[in-house]
């Protein structure tokens, strides 16, 4: 591979498929390329990234577009149970279709679904509404449609971020006598980003101020044209109030979903959504679970989220208790031995004890997500706080190579001091940084400034991890200034050394005429000829040089990556011994933005 190349050049893959939260270096792996070459990618886009920092799935996406890559965001059902092959078309059977109603609040929503449902001969039958639940099922001319009630597009969306596409046309319904308002152009917005077709249901036409072809009007505005406007989107008026139009918007949904020709392999075990899900003080949790592919039974062992467990018993609408749920089907399920997420996905497997190691697996990642999440302030964030008049303390963690350092730089730090802003020194010491000051860091938001020392092994994973605010110095004065402009919240757009690798010395050999050259194992990142270099001793600079030679295999290298061996040779300082860590370090300006 020629590492000269630009980076999309060195990539021979078309695809790579990622789970959401993947590391630089495992994102690098999948791509083919060393860390480090993604780590400079991410420099060049902005980015400050060492290789284990999980990255943003969008930020995947961008470095992935700009590579020519396309990317796939591998589900964590997919994670565990592997990516399925398509269905076989001759397992597919026509399924009813899911409807969700949006629109602004107050346009009549409720009370539409209310009258869709009034409709329904069987359930009326049944004795009408007889308990809320966040989906149901009615038969027109002998055609079953669900419906999803959500409160509101913001439970769509919801349900929509955490991948939960359920909904095969949106019913958009604007009140005539109101018309387009915010929230109508917001659920537009959602149904185009799910690229569900919409029909709009034009409501509240009993009203003396009712205007539907203000309306239609309006919605032109958002390529929502009507089929008497030369469009092609339905637009049926409504009353849910005295129940007019129902069934012309009911047929118009048909139509629509006909053109969708939606189909299901019901002979399978069922998986599908959780709509809704609550704890009932007499049954457990309870969810309304939507089916979407195969057929759900009672006695099933489901995973569902974080929760799992064996269904007891099954519900319809009408509080009904049911044996089996096809597909679109929703139903209310009891036997889950926690409430699990409206948008969740489940799945029936085949043993219980599977299902709760899914389901554990699943709640130790979320977790760590939180964790992750949780990132302490970095002095960049700190100064746009003083800078946005919030009045702040800064903790800091001082280690140094010498217990001298450490104090001179707390009192230097003391003195810096302003009305509005104070220092909080919640520890200092001598050493390299441990696993322990990462974490006091952590719990303490504190940033820790370090005077020629260095994380040892395992507190680098906990800085990765944890996303403390590792600022190295080794001239004190420079450490002061930086901690001054962020009191005042000036830090400027500064210039900030970056740990592009590691090399661990291995041997040491003296060249005749040549001088020393050290014999190396690059063990972390990327060792590149033209970076600067440290010697660490013992978690501690000896010193700073640069490089004077750089090769692998007797040839002259560029760059020397993880895992592979190298000779480099420093323009200065010759005392280096084995076991002695050669670090490079680039220096690069940090955008605080
Ligand atoms: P949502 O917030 O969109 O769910 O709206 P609701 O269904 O709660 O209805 C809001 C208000 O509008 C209620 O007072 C309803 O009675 C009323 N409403 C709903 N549909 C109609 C209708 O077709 N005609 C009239 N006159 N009022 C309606
Ligand atoms: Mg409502």
């Amino acid at each position: 591979m020629r590492r000269d190349l630009p980076l999309e050049e060195q990539i021979s893959v078309e695809r790579v498929e990622v789970l959401s939260g993947i590391t630089v270096g495992e994102l690098a792996d999948k791509l083919g390329v060393p860390g480090a070459a993604l780590v400079k990618k991410l420099f060049e886009m902005g980015e400050m990234a060492t290789v284990q920092q999980t990255l943003p799935d969008d930020t995947v996406e961008i470095i992935c577009a700009d590579l020519g890559v396309e990317v796939y965001f591998m589900s964590e059902e997919e994670l565990e149970f592997g990516i399925e092959a398509p269905e076989d078309p001759v397992a597919l059977e026509s399924r009813p279709p899911v409807i969700t109603v949006l629109g602004h609040v107050d346009h009549g929503k409720t009370l539409l679904l209310d009258a869709i449902r009034l409709t329904d001969v069987v359930s009326t039958e049944a004795g009408g509404i007889t308990q809320h639940i966040g989906a149901y099922q009615i038969t027109k001319d002998g055609r079953p449609i669900t419906f999803i009630d959500t409160p509101g597009h913001e439970a769509f969306t919801a349900m929509r971020a955490r991948g939960a596409q359920v909904t095969d046309v949106a019913i958009l319904v604007v009140a005539a006598n109101d018309g387009v308002m915010p929230q109508t152009r917001e659920a537009i917005d959602h149904a185009k980003a799910a690229e569900v077709p919409v029909v709009v249901a034009i409501n509240k036409i009993d009203l003396e101020a009712a205007d539907p072809i203000r309306v239609k009007t309006q919605l032109t505005e958002y390529d929502l044209v009507a089929e008497d406007f030369g469009g092609d989107v339905p637009m049926v008026e409504v009353s849910a109030k005295q129940r007019i139009g129902l069934e012309e918007l009911l047929e118009v949904v048909l139509l629509q979903a006909d053109l969708l020709e939606l189909s299901a392999n019901p002979n399978k075990d069922a998986r599908g959504r959780v709509v809704e899900a609550n704890l009932d003080r007499g049954r457990g949790p309870v969810a309304t679970v939507l089916v979407q592919a195969g057929t759900l039974r009672r006695g099933d062992v489901l995973v569902a989220g974080t929760a799992d467990g064996k269904i007891r018993a099954m519900f319809d609408e009408n509080g009904q208790p049911v044996d089996e749920a096809p597909p679109a089907r929703p139903v209310q399920v009891i036997g889950l031995n926690e409430v699990p997420e409206a948008g969740d996905e489940f799945r029936v497997v085949d043993a219980e004890r599977f299902a709760r190691d899914v389901a554990e697996r699943r709640a130790a990642r979320e977790r760590r997500k939180e964790l992750a999440e949780r990132r302490p302030t970095t002095l960049e964030e700190f100064t746009s706080a003083v800078q946005a008049g919030g009045k702040a303390t800064l903790n800091v963690i001082i280690k140094a190579d010498v217990s001298g350092s450490a104090e001179a730089l707390e009192d230097a730090l003391l003195k810096l001091e302003l009305d509005e802003v104070q220092i909080r020194v919640v520890s200092k010491g001598v050493g390299a940084i441990s696993q322990g000051d990462v974490r006091l860091a952590e719990a303490s938001d504190a940033i820790i400034v370090a005077f020629n020392v260095r994380p040892g092994a395992n507190a680098r994973e906990e800085i990765d991890r944890s996303g403390v605010d590792v600022r190295s110095y080794r001239i004190i004065y420079e450490a002061i200034e930086d901690i001054q402009l962020a009191l005042k919240g000036m830090l400027a757009p500064e210039f900030r050394e970056q740990v592009i690798g590691e090399a661990e010395v291995r041997e040491v050999f003296k060249v005749p005429r040549v001088g020393f050259v050290f014999g190396c194992m690059v063990t972390r990142g990327e060792v590149r000829r033209d970076a600067g270099v440290r010697v660490i001793r013992e978690g501690v600079v000896i010193a700073e040089d640069k490089m004077s030679s750089l090769r692998r295999f007797k040839e002259d290298a560029k760059e020397v990556r993880e895992g592979f061996e190298c000779g480099i040779g420093l323009e200065k300082f010759q005392d280096v011994k084995e076991g002695d860590v050669i670090e490079a370090f680039e220096t690069v300006e940090v955008d605080r933005d």
